[in-house]
């Protein structure tokens, strides 16, 4: 698996643009980086899903990002991830993506055939007994029972995610794009056993995979912050870290591997110890984040007064009429406390800087309101149906707005988790 020739480098960032006005923004983001001596690869993803809720093809996000290199003279790699898509979803980004996220979370749990278990069982062998992890004290055992019960849960999901990468590689052709295997939308946590005996799988199934997302222990949740063990989490982190250099150097799997952890963005509280593992492997990461984009539009058409904070009002207040049903495909992956929620007429009375400060995702101010914050943050639909008249004032306010952003991806996200310093 050497005759890659689009590699994602060590250090990337996912942004997520749900309108797309904001890549020029983002993209100032990792131009900053660069400034302060690191590189970091952007890829703007955008799922099947977003499309779908706000009406655009995925030959728009290409185009943003295409425009937004050109115009501030971005000389290193960038992609185009087609996030979450699966073998039904994937041909309307077969030409506008070279990243692909193949989810196969959905078939994780359908029992693989009883053969294929007993094949990759005697195929493993050599995974039975403890395993030295490098750079770890206590690594793991794998027992027969490991490598068996792995299998059945996930070789179904494995096998599928080889079906969509060929299906992929068929009309792109092998090396021209970067594959990313998914498995992070379920309901519970893979250890590191697991993804050990899963990278053997996919190994095994000829997927060159460049990152890969479990999912981690804790709650993600949209827009938030992380909610779980942090000490748990970090004692993972390193073990998944250090069992895919084991993979790497066992199974032939490409070199630059790493995870990708599709935070849900805003995840302050796990980011310091993402980069000391980094620090302490010499491995990469993969950051995904998403909605945090479109949360500081809304900061920033409420910090510009007039009928920006007007927009940003109504979309609120429509959002706090349609929660349920806003709320409803994503009620895995939110909190919300109902009793937080300010009413409408409460907000219909802010200041610009009030509605900022509750938006904010600034953990000091006692005004950050995390519930409003994440209704909000699946609330876009809500401003998809303003149509032209949210995209004419985001035009309208575009510094402010872009000021925003490039602060929020810069000091709150790339900071912390690639310079290691709290912003
Ligand atoms: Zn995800």
């Amino acid at each position: 698996m050497t005759d890659r020739s689009l590699v994602l480098g060590r250090y990337s960032i996912g942004t997520g643009d749900r309108f797309a006005h904001q890549a020029k923004a983002q993209l100032r983001a990792c131009m900053l980086a660069l400034q302060a001596g690191i590189e970091i690869q952007p890829a703007w993803n955008k799922s099947n899903r977003e499309h779908t809720i706000i009406g655009s093809e995925p030959g728009s996000v290409r185009q943003a990002a295409d425009a937004a290199v050109r115009q501030l003279g971005w000389k290193h790699p960038y992609f185009v991830d087609a996030d979450h898509i699966g073998a039904r979803t994937v041909d309307r980004f077969l030409e506008a993506c070279d990243f692909y996220t193949i989810d196969v979370a959905d078939f994780i749990g359908q029992e693989a055939e009883l053969a294929e278990i007993d094949a990759f069982a005697s195929a493993h062998k050599s995974l039975l007994g403890p395993i030295r992890l490098e750079g770890v004290e206590d690594s793991f055992t794998i027992t027969e029972n490991d490598l068996r019960l792995t299998a059945t849960k996930f070789l179904t999901a494995v096998k599928t995610a080889g079906v969509v990468y060929r299906q992929i590689e068929a009309a792109k052709g092998k090396g021209n794009f970067v594959a990313e295997v998914s498995m992070d939308e379920t309901d519970r946590a893979q250890s590191p056993v697991e993804l050990l005996i899963i990278l053997a799988a996919i190994a095994g199934e000829g997927i060159p995979i460049q990152t890969i997302a479990p999912k981690f222990s804790g709650q993600f949740n949209k827009g938030v912050d992380y909610v779980g063990d942090l000490e748990q989490f970090e004692r993972e982190f390193v073990l998944d870290v250090a069992a895919i250099a084991y993979a790497v150097s066992h199974f032939g799997l490409p070199g630059n591997l790493k995870l990708s952890v599709h935070s849900g963005s805003d995840k302050f509280s796990i980011y310091p110890a993402i980069h000391s593992t980094m620090k302490r492997f010499n491995a990469g990461v993969h950051l995904k984040t998403a909605g945090t984009t479109w949360l500081e539009e809304l900061v920033g058409l409420a910090e510009s007064g007039g009928d920006g904070l007007e927009i940003a009002k109504e979309i609120y207040c429509d959002a706090f009429a349609d929660r349920d049903e806003l709320c409803a495909p994503y009620a895995t992956v939110i909190d919300i406390d109902a009793r937080e929620l300010p009413s409408p007429n409460v907000v219909r009375g802010w200041s610009g800087e009030e509605y900022a400060a509750a938006m904010r995702h600034n953990p000091v101010e006692p005004r950050y309101n995390k519930s409003l914050r994440q209704l909000l943050h699946v609330g876009f639909k809500v401003a998809a149906k303003k149509g032209s008249r949210y995209l004419a004032l985001i035009e309208e306010n575009e510094d402010i707005i872009a000021r925003n952003v490039t602060e929020n991806l810069y000091k709150r996200h790339i900071v912390p988790v690639f310079l290691g310093a709290r912003a």
